[in-house]
């Protein structure tokens, strides 16, 4: 054992021995959106996990992207005229630059809905 504690060393409060770097198979920061391969520390003793606020920062970060690839938006369609209407969240809308009277493509994706994409002026 080391005589003083290196900076980079994190002990095991109930073990007070040295945590070692793993990496997890799966870590849930936000429950429900699990991560896979995720670098931690864990105690050789209990198996107790913890993470650095680096290491929770990237989790949070590959949360966080999951969600916005995961993400989407549940509408119910109305009518105008003949045509359905799907109402865009505002949010989205907004994030994504569009705007009411603003031209938009529809690609149908194959039998299962559409994308719809807007044209870059
Ligand atoms: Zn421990």
């Amino acid at each position: 054992m080391n005589k003083t504690m290196k900076e980079n060393t994190w002990y095991c409060i109930k073990c007070n021995v040295a945590m070692k770097q793993t990496t997890l198979p799966y870590y849930e920061f936000q429950e429900g959106v699990p991560i896979p391969h995720v670098p931690a520390l864990q105690c050789p003793s209990c198996l107790k996990i913890l993470l650095t606020e680096k290491q929770a920062k990237a989790v949070e970060a590959r949360t966080d992207k999951l969600l916005e690839q995961q993400f989407g938006f549940e509408r119910k369609l109305t009518t105008s005229g003949k045509s359905l209407v799907v109402g865009v969240p505002y949010e989205l809308a907004d994030h994504l630059g569009m705007k009411a009277g603003k031209k938009v493509k529809i690609f149908p994706l194959n039998g299962k809905g559409f994308i719809v994409k807007k044209i870059e002026a």
